[in-house]
């Protein structure tokens, strides 16, 4: 049937792919991909000989023209390089805009970083807020972690190796004393997923310095009243009333 079909595609292990996944890029007339060489070793893996189509951050509202009028008649399939297509990845204007002209769109979930990252880390699961990129320059990745700040749950940003110490640094003096993970080459071999302060992460880093992509977490802040809350103080008022 004619429409998008939106694939997640793995982030490191090319076996995280769903068997759903494979019927549809095998069935779909094209797939329109971000790099052609990267969907290409996908589709090699798949034995999957199909057209691709460049569509990327680059991509003009011509491209976009082109894409929605062949989606009109027949199926195509949007891919990312790894993981689930718009999350920090093009295809949110073309999925708006096939909406809004009444194109069938069908999502086929699968791997996204920040989920694995998430469900690795070891922090509250239960509210999350995931922001992207933070920006380059430091005083903008200063205000964008201020303005989180006091939000209820636990953080999360993609985030790339070279950047990671400055990215450190910034959470150590705008959020200090929250706990950190990051979690690094996920799926793949050297999959590794750190927790600590940002210093001690600063610190391990320095020594080892980090290879490949990478997902950053903060867990939420301490709630006001478990920061105030002092146990011993507590014990002693009650250890001084039973004696009274
Ligand atoms: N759409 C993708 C997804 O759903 O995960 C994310 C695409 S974004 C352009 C690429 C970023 O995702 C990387 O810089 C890194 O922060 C994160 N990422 C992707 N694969 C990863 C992996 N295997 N391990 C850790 N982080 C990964």
């Amino acid at each position: 049937l004619p429409g998008l079909y939106i694939v997640a595609t793995p982030i490191g292990n090319l076996g995280d792919i769903t068997l759903r996944g494979v019927e549809i890029l095998r069935g779909v007339a094209a797939i329109a991909c971000e790099d052609t060489r990267v969907t290409g070793k996908l589709l090699n893996h798949l034995g999957i000989k199909k057209r691709m189509i460049r569509y990327d951050d680059h991509a003009s509202e011509g491209d976009r023209e082109r894409l929605l009028a062949m989606l009109a008649e027949e199926p195509l399939a949007l891919v990312s390089d790894a993981g689930t297509p718009l999350i920090s990845d093009p295809g949110y204007r073309l999925v708006k805009t096939a909406r809004e002209r009444g194109i069938a769109v069908t999502s086929l979930p699968g791997p996204s970083a920040v989920i694995v990252a998430l469900t690795l880390s070891g922090l509250p699961s239960d509210r999350f807020l995931f922001a992207g990129f933070l920006p380059n320059k430091d005083k903008a990745r200063r205000d964008v972690l201020g303005e989180l700040a006091a939000v209820p749950a636990t953080l999360a940003f993609y985030d790339t190796a070279p950047r990671l110490e400055d990215t450190l640094q910034a959470i150590a003096a705008v959020l200090p004393g929250r706990e950190v993970a990051v979690a690094r080459e996920l799926t793949k071999k050297f999959e590794e997923c750190r927790s600590g302060t940002p210093e001690e992460l600063i610190a391990h880093y320095a020594a080892h310095p980090p290879k490949g992509e990478i997902v950053l977490l903060i867990g939420p802040p301490l709630p006001a009243a478990a920061k105030d809350f002092d146990i011993d103080a507590l014990l002693r008022a009650e250890l001084e009333t039973e004696k009274a």
